[in-house]
């Protein structure tokens, strides 16, 4: 068959509204023209996360109902810590309630002020959490994931002599450990090859430092691989995702993406003393190390979600929706990230609006924008959630200016798709006629969370 349908059919619905567009014009003033400052009931397609947005299985739903809320070494526990370490093949295992707690637990850990911590492009919160304690985050993506439009299979890899270089200039005891992001959440949600990770973990290996995975998306990431690389064409996602692990000493998750659940998280790593200094930091922050801020419940659901992430049929599915978009922008000229990633099509603000400077926020116009025109919500990747400053403090662009549509997981159908897609071709239509911005409030960290903004009208 020439269509890809969706590998299940709905069984619990729940109703989406389409305010006006002069209301949405009002819910976007009374934001600041910051979108993370809507109601979310005020967006109807919410585009602006795949994190934790997912809807659960009934499978899903039948095992949060045998939930074990015990405080300590509940049933539950027993069955997420089996699956955890079927995948990821680690000895120690830790939930938390979030990726981020993870992060931060293994930054207050293991990293002191002044260190480096490589990867191919830190996350917004693992840069944070990295910046927070001291350390310095920086990124060593590939030439080719800076360019937007060539169409090679894995834009998410390390590059690996500039990796090199970063070591032996600041030497290996200044790099507690080196981070792999798969699949490549900021960079346009691009995938790692197997032949990127064993060759950072050999390279790595040399100077004696350990690679820590950042696994949101690995089985996102193991399908690109079975689908595009060499030699993985008869292996299964599980056994793909399995080698992947195999080259890491330690790896932090959020269960909110490849988990398919609403919430949580988990650290894994190999090393006792690790474990050691992790376990006592997450009983003060996060609770007893067999539930981390999670209810039984919780990693019931994320035990089932993890495997179900491996299935081949899902995966294909949620590529074809991905492709589905890209193929739409394609053909009506609309710039984007090629190819399409793997959770989300990122737009390209800096030719979608090139009338707009870098600082005065391209990608917040276009955000804005298609707020406006159909309710959509998608996020801004670029100077104002990287927002970095030189030595002067002296803000600096980023070099990529992206918005990112995010797909919740089985949640939105092939109609919702072809509004969005509608939206999208009126908004370039009228690009000529978008602002650009500036900001008037911004926190210490983090700032595109809570920042407020003016519309720059010239
Ligand atoms: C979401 C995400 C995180 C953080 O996880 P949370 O559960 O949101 O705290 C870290 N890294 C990447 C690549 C992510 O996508």
């Amino acid at each position: 068959m020439r269509t890809i349908i969706e590998p299940f059919r709905i069984k619990m619905t729940e109703p989406i509204k389409i305010i006006s567009r002069a209301e949405r014009e009002q819910k976007l003033a009374q934001a600041h023209y910051n979108v993370f400052l809507l109601d979310a009931e005020d967006c109807c397609i919410d585009l602006l996360t795949d994190s934790g947005t997912g809807a659960m299985s009934d499978r899903q739903w039948a095992a949060l109902m045998c939930g074990d809320e015990s405080y300590a070494g509940s049933k539950s526990w027993k069955k997420f810590e089996a699956v955890v370490k079927t995948v990821t093949g680690m000895k120690h295992v830790f939930p938390t309630h979030q990726g981020r707690a993870a992060e931060g637990i293994l930054a207050q850990t293991r990293v002191k002020p002044g260190q480096i911590i490589p990867n191919n492009s830190h996350f917004d919160t693992t840069r944070a959490n990295m910046e927070y304690v001291g350390g310095q985050a920086l990124n060593f993506l590939c030439p080719e994931g800076l360019d937007l439009t060539i169409d090679v299979p894995f834009k998410g890899n390390m590059a690996l002599d500039a990796l090199e270089r970063c070591i032996q200039e600041h030497g290996v005891g200044q790099v507690p450990f080196c981070m792999l992001t798969v699949t490549n959440n900021t960079g346009g949600g691009q995938p790692v090859a197997l032949a990127n990770v064993r060759a950072v973990k050999a390279l790595l290996q040399k100077y004696g430092i350990p690679l820590v995975i950042d696994a949101c998306r690995f089985a996102e990431n193991a399908y690109f691989i079975h689908e595009r690389e060499d030699g993985y064409q008869d292996k299964s996602l599980l056994e793909i995702a399995q080698e992947m692990f195999s080259y890491a000493d330690a790896a932090t998750m959020s269960c909110k993406k490849d988990g398919l659940a609403n919430i949580g998280g988990f650290f894994v790593c190999n090393n006792d003393e690790w474990a050691e200094d992790f376990k006592n930091l997450l009983i003060l922050r996060e609770g007893f190390p067999t539930y981390g801020g999670l209810a039984g419940r919780d990693l019931e659901a994320i035990a089932v979600g993890l495997m179900e992430a491996l299935e081949y049929d899902y995966q294909v599915y949620r590529h074809a929706t991905v492709e589905y978009l890209g193929r739409k922008l394609l053909e009506r000229g609309i710039p984007h990230v090629r190819p399409v990633g793997g959770h989300a099509v990122f737009l390209d603000s800096k030719r979608f609006l090139p009338q707009i400077p870098p600082l005065h926020y391209p990608g917040i116009g276009l955000v804005n924008a298609l707020y406006v025109e159909g309710g959509i919500r998608g996020v801004e990747l670029g100077s104002v959630m990287f927002g970095r400053r030189d030595a002067q403090g002296r803000e600096m662009e980023s070099p990529l200016e992206l918005v990112r549509l995010a797909f919740p997981r089985r949640v939105y159908t092939q109609s919702h798709f072809d509004y969005l897609i509608e939206v999208i071709e009126d908004v370039w239509k009228q690009r000529d006629q978008i602002p650009g911005y500036r900001i008037t409030y911004q926190p210490k960290f983090l700032r595109h969370f809570t920042c407020h903004f003016e519309s720059i009208r010239v």
